[in-house]
């Protein structure tokens, strides 16, 4: 209906015969202005589809906390049916996952502010434990007395995973599950704040594996992965539990070492860590031996700019890598300045080559039964423009690491080659030279690695002219292409030392396995036959003899020496005490052009 104002309303309306008594008909009409009720029952119907088709669950209790109401989404997320809760407690749908203070204080929130918000961990009717984002608000009744509980939620378990597997993803290593570099600045800088308030020192461990990158070339990258979770197993089951193992890519990991009182502590812990490290690896049928470089820097005694105590961990790892492997070295100021010769070393390194800088010397090996100069070993040496002779012991892992190693070797091995070809045919046809060739060498699955055994053909040298010298760690982690080139070699004739024997892994079973002639004892046992040496080199004699092999001894300086190794059946020796390297023309007219005995 219209109003007289204007004003539409909605009327009910009724109209019944009425009689008054007389004759005349009458009919009553009685109109009720409806619309405030209208309206009422318009938004309770609102109310209503919005409870029933909320994705939102909802759930009511009353005063005493009984579940009285339950909306549609609540029985999809919980999977409890209305019926099944009515009249319950909703604690019935606990988890484990909050203790009792965590309820007390939502109750005392929704107690005091009339609403709490929150996250809770619940379990569905099927025992799953599920993730709520739930809002619980008092309804009070018209004196202020509480008459509803009303809870509204979503379930973000989902949303919850995801923003977590997001969070590893950007702080943790997926291969290792290690933390990141990320993490590791994050945990370095917790450390930090840590040190300062109990007053301690931090270490910083850098590892790096020894080789890695040749293990992976040659057994495939899958190896690689495995050898390298089965390696971060390793550190961090090396270290305390509140140290933090990050892997910072490749093949380098770092330990944050906090709350140190003094710094030898970290001995103990750097020797473990490598001691463990030394047991082969068992990845997919293959034993795998690896070891690794570790530099160490103090905070604060070194420095207080995190990022330079980085930069000195990283100094003191190549001091470990350039004197031998698998050892430690702590970060010293003179590492500064022996980190930035190296770096201008390694660039001058690239053009030495083309400018023919190096030179081959060569130190006699010397026949223990004659006397005679039998064999040379063919020794590198860098003629510095500014800094003149460099020996190699600076610059072959510089060469290894650069890739330079394949040119440079080419290089020596043909001028060895070339040189022994003449000394044979002038004075010695028995005459032989060893050349060094790094793992490198060997391992290098492209061609031209060893393309200076072509050179044997063509100049029309015997392969028995030339020794090749390896290490015992090529033969640990031999493969398929290992085994190939030393196939090379024997076929033609060259014959194979182990070069430094006794200070790897030595292991008998590969003196047979690759069919080695000579054994080079290392200068460290030589130097000390006053002590242990004297049985362990009198062992590795005898049982190179027992395998059919020669042995060298290297470093002898002493006569006394010469006579002890001479007594003891070693067949060559080669040291200061004869002769230190020489250039050619020096080693052709002290030794060759003379029929010298020494
Ligand atoms: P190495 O093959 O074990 O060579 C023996 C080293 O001991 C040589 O050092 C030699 O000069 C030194 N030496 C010889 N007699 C004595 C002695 O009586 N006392 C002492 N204290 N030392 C002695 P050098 O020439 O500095 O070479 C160091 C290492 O560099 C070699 O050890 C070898 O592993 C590597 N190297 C040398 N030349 C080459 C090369 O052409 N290619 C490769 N890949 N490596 C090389
Ligand atoms: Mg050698
Ligand atoms: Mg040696």
């Amino acid at each position: 209906m219209v109003r007289r104002d204007g004003k539409r309303i909605c009327v009910f309306s009724e109209s019944v015969p009425f009689s008054m008594g007389s004759d005349v008909p009458a009919r009553l009409v009685y109109v009720l202005d409806i619309t405030d009720r209208k309206a009422a029952e318009e938004n309770m119907q609102i109310a209503s589809t919005v409870y029933q088709t909320s994705h939102e669950a909802i759930l009511v209790t009353d005063r005493e906390n009984s579940i009285i109401a339950a909306n549609p989404a609540f029985s999809r997320m919980s999977g409890y049916g209305l019926d099944e809760i009515r009249g319950k407690n909703p604690n019935i749908f606990k988890s484990d996952r909050h203790d009792q203070k965590f309820y007390e204080d939502m109750w005392r929130d929704i107690a005091d502010k009339g609403i709490w918000i929150g996250e809770v961990w619940d379990r569905r009717k099927n025992g799953e434990r599920y993730l709520k984002e739930m809002v619980i608000s008092v309804v009070r009744d018209s004196s202020g007395n509480v008459f509803r509980y009303v809870a509204m939620f979503s379930d973000i378990t989902a949303r919850k995973k995801n923003e977590e597997l997001i969070w590893r993803q950007a702080n943790f290593d997926a291969l290792t599950n290690l933390p990141n570099r990320n993490m590791f600045h994050d945990r370095l800088e917790q450390s930090v704040g840590n040190a300062h308030r109990e007053g301690t020192k931090i270490a910083l461990m850098l590892i790096d594996l020894d080789r890695f990158k040749e293990i992976n070339d040659s057994f495939g990258h899958s190896v690689g992965d495995e050898l390298l979770v089965e390696v971060s197993k390793r550190i961090s089951g090396s270290m305390r539990d509140t140290d933090t193992t990050a892997r910072l890519g490749g093949d380098e990991f770092v330990v944050i070492i906090p709350s140190l009182h003094q710094v030898s502590d970290v001995d103990r812990i750097a020797e473990k860590l490598l001691q463990n490290l030394l047991r082969p690896f068992q990845v997919q049928d293959e034993a795998i031996f690896v070891s690794a470089s570790i530099g160490i820097s103090v905070y604060p005694d070194d420095t207080e700019c995190l990022e330079t105590l980085f930069k000195y961990a990283d100094q003191a790892m190549y001091v470990s890598k350039g004197t031998g492997r698998n050892r430690f070295s702590y970060y010293t100021p003179a590492l500064q300045q022996a980190s930035l010769n190296r770096m201008r070393l390694t660039s001058e390194l690239r053009t030495a080559l083309a400018e023919g800088e190096f030179e081959v010397f060569y130190q006699p090996i010397v026949d223990l039964t004659t006397g005679r100069v039998a064999k040379a070993e063919a020794l590198v040496r860098w003629h510095h423009p500014s800094r003149g002779l460099i020996y190699p012991g600076e610059f072959i892992a510089l060469a290894e690491d650069t890739g330079l190693i394949t040119p440079l070797g080419d290089m020596i091995a043909r001028q060895a080659v070339a040189q022994v070809g003449h000394w044979r045919a002038k004075y010695d046809s028995e005459f032989q030279v060893s050349i060094n060739q790094s793992p490198v060498q060997i391992r290098n699955r492209d061609a031209g690695a060893l393309d200076w055994m072509c050179d044997l053909d063509n100049r029309q040298v015997d392969g028995p002219a030339v020794i090749v010298e390896i290490t015992e760690g090529l033969l640990l982690n031999a493969e398929p292409l290992v085994n190939q080139n030393l196939g090379c070699f024997r076929d033609v004739g060259v014959q194979i030392a182990i070069d430094d024997f006794g200070t790897g892994y030595s292991s008998l079973a590969y003196l047979r396995k690759f069919d080695i002639d000579y054994l080079k004892i290392d200068r460290s046992f030589v130097g000390d036959l006053e002590g242990s040496g004297l049985d362990l080199c009198e062992a590795i004699v005898v049982m190179a003899h027992r395998l059919g092999l020669k042995v060298v001894a290297e470093g002898v300086e002493t006569t006394w020496q010469r006579e002890v190794l001479q007594n003891m059946g070693c067949d060559f020796a080669q040291g200061f005490l004869f002769s230190p390297g020489l250039p050619v023309d020096e080693f052709d007219s002290q030794f060759m052009s003379v029929s010298a005995v020494i």
